[in-house]
């Protein structure tokens, strides 16, 4: 089924791809001039790798897979390499993966062996005739398909190691004060931020054709299984040629709650808002709840929204002049 052909024959469509890193407190006090630069560089390798398919006339699909394995490969990111640990100190990734002309979709969460788990969520929305796979049987799923496996310990980082540490101690410091007063409070920006660092894409090709994908570790120090929206289709990830593709990143649970990437598609096809109006309205939603995080959204004329009520957020952008432009701060 196709949902929508954007350009009658004969006509291309601008390109557009559009990527984010994570959103946080993430300041120019916090974050060191060398992390920043290093940030900078590996966001433009992968607006790079995305623009390369979308430029040689590939789809929006594999521009989005293109940009998102190179976040993955990158441990700057809480995505596949550099993935935050659970409580248990182990990796538990998620995925998803968003096909706008067809309304096709395919994710992956709790897996711990697939080194690109965004390469498994595309497996399973083009290779089954399920949506979503989880844990073992996701991870087998990808062997089968031929996918590249890895040892869990290829995931690890040490910092990463260290911020498990470091959450497992603030937590416990909370509980003591939460016990006794006078023990000192743990510093507000860390009891809120478990250092996200979510990747995500939206793309739109030349044959006016968006898609959408979102590829994260979870939140550090995860404990019982927990999935997040990242891997939820209409919560984390949305695409339809119809309205636009919306990748998320923040606090999960408030995303899923107002299915965030649904809730901006639907407004901007039903409402017809403005792309910018209706990534901050349901970036409202979320806040309305007690979250925070962002967006990023593009409609199939190209237009594009990168938004966040965080301090920050890893993002960037090219288009058909093919020049990269990379912002992290407010
Ligand atoms: N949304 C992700 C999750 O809840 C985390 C993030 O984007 O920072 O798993």
């Amino acid at each position: 089924m196709t949902v929508q052909t954007n350009t009658p024959s004969g006509e291309t469509s601008p390109i557009r791809l559009v990527i984010h890193g994570g959103a946080g407190t993430i300041t120019r006090a916090r974050l060191k001039a060398e992390r920043e630069h290093a940030y900078t560089q590996v966001l433009e390798q992968s607006l790079t790798a995305g623009y390369s398919v979308l430029a040689a006339g590939g789809s929006s699909i594999d521009a989005v897979i293109a940009a998102i394995v190179v976040m993955e490969d990158s441990p700057l990111f809480n995505a596949g390499k550099g993935a935050v640990f659970s409580n248990a100190g182990r990796i538990e990734l998620d995925a998803s993966i968003m096909d706008g002309s067809t309304l096709m979709a395919g994710s992956v969460a709790g897996v711990t062996t697939i080194r690109n788990p965004i390469r498994a969520a595309h497996a399973v929305m083009t290779q089954s005739p399920h949506v979503m796979l989880i844990g073992h049987g996701a991870d087998a799923f990808a062997a089968e398909k031929g996918l590249e496996i890895v040892d869990p310990s290829y995931f690890h980082t040490e910092f990463r190691w260290n911020q498990l540490q470091k959450a497992i101690t603030q937590e416990r410091l909370l509980q003591d004060h939460d016990a006794l007063s006078d023990t000192p409070q743990p510093d507000a920006d860390e009891k809120t931020d478990k250092k996200r660092g979510t990747v995500g894409a939206v793309a739109l090709d030349r044959r006016g054709n968006l898609a959408a994908g979102t590829s994260t570790g979870g939140l550090t120090n995860k404990r019982f299984g927990r999935v997040g929206d990242s891997p939820i289709i209409g919560a984390g990830t949305y695409a339809d040629n119809r309205s636009v593709a919306v990748s998320a990143t923040g606090s999960g649970e408030m995303f899923i709650r107002t299915c965030a990437a649904f809730n901006t598609a639907a407004q901007m096809r039903l409402l017809h808002l403005p792309i910018i109006e209706a990534a901050d309205n349901a970036l409202a939603e979320v806040a309305a709840i007690g979250g925070d995080g962002g967006l990023i959204v593009l409609d199939a004329k190209g237009n594009y929204a990168m938004r966040f009520n965080t301090r920050g957020m890893f993002r960037g952008t090219i288009g058909s002049d093919g020049i990269a432009r990379v912002e992290i701060f407010e």
